[in-house]
């Protein structure tokens, strides 16, 4: 490439209005557009339009950073075959986001242990956050213990409000936090707080009738279900878990061919 003004200003240019991309790339891209004689629109088109690729590229990968959800429990390893009430094409409209999330709709998840309750949430939170949505995913008792200090240091609100910016909270395992261990208040108002504005997914291994035990108060517990309900969608994985049937699987197997596993 011939040094000319242009060529020399160029990286300072580039590297004020922050476009490290275009910065790496003109010289190869406008090389070929010398050679192939592209219009000056196009040029610039192409320039642009790697360096918004590349944007969204990395604040993806800023969301699933951010996100901290289990490793490798996406849609692509989650067997539909094993839970035949959760239907593959219902959970595919769901990765889409849109209406749903729009509404601050939530969905509940309820089954006993190792139906695939905390894969299945975390599958969606990847699939959303390829969507260009924001999540968070957390063990609730995690959750309400950091909005329990929050309330102590008298900025409760100021948390709740941070938690905004995730368009699905994850919240695993409610039926783990116990009223007598903590001041369990705190995840009322969250609920609250969240209200027809922004989404929940709840796992759990209780359906409702065992609610009682999470809340400080009958009350309390009717309003917050309340809350949760008025727009949701319930799965139900009522199923066997799959840790023990692939568990089993294994066993079957390995009897059915003993020569093939010597040890
Ligand atoms: P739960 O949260 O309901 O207790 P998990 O989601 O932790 O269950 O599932 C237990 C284990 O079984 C995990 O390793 C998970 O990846 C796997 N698993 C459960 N259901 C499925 C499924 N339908 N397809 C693939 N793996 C599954
Ligand atoms: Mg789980």
């Amino acid at each position: 490439m011939t040094i000319t003004t242009d060529t020399a200003r160029l990286p300072l240019l580039l590297t004020t209005l922050r476009l490290p991309t275009i910065a790496t790339l003109w010289p190869t891209i406008s090389q070929t557009a010398d050679e192939e004689g592209w219009p000056a629109a196009k040029t610039l088109a192409t320039l642009f339009e790697h360096e918004v690729a590349e944007r969204v590229r990395r604040r993806i990968g800023r969301h699933l950073t951010e996100a901290r959800l289990p490793g490798g429990k996406t849609l692509d390893t989650f067997d539909f075959g094993a839970v035949p009430m959760v239907s593959r094409a219902r959970i595919a409209a769901l990765a889409e986001g849109d209406a749903w999330l729009g509404q601050g709709t939530n969905i509940l998840c309820f089954g006993p242990p190792g139906v695939g309750k905390t894969h299945l949430s975390s599958a969606l939170g990847h699939a959303l956050i390829d969507a260009g949505y924001r999540v968070l995913f957390t063990r609730t008792t995690d959750l309400v213990q950091q909005l329990q200090t929050a309330r102590q240091d008298l900025r409760l609100a100021a948390a709740i409000e941070k938690l905004d910016k995730y368009h699905l909270l994850i919240l695993d395992d409610l039926s783990y936090v116990q009223k007598s261990q903590a001041e369990t208040s705190v995840l009322f108002e969250l609920i609250s707080a969240r209200y027809e504005r922004r989404s929940m997914m709840i796992t759990a291994n209780q359906p409702f009738g065992a609610w009682d035990s999470i809340f400080p108060d009958p009350a309390m517990t009717v309003a917050a279900i309340d809350r949760l309900v008025h727009h949701a969608i319930i799965l139900e994985m009522n199923t066997d878990s799959y840790r023990r049937k692939s568990a089993q699987a294994r066993n079957t197997s390995s009897k059915a061919e003993p020569t093939a596993h010597p040890n």
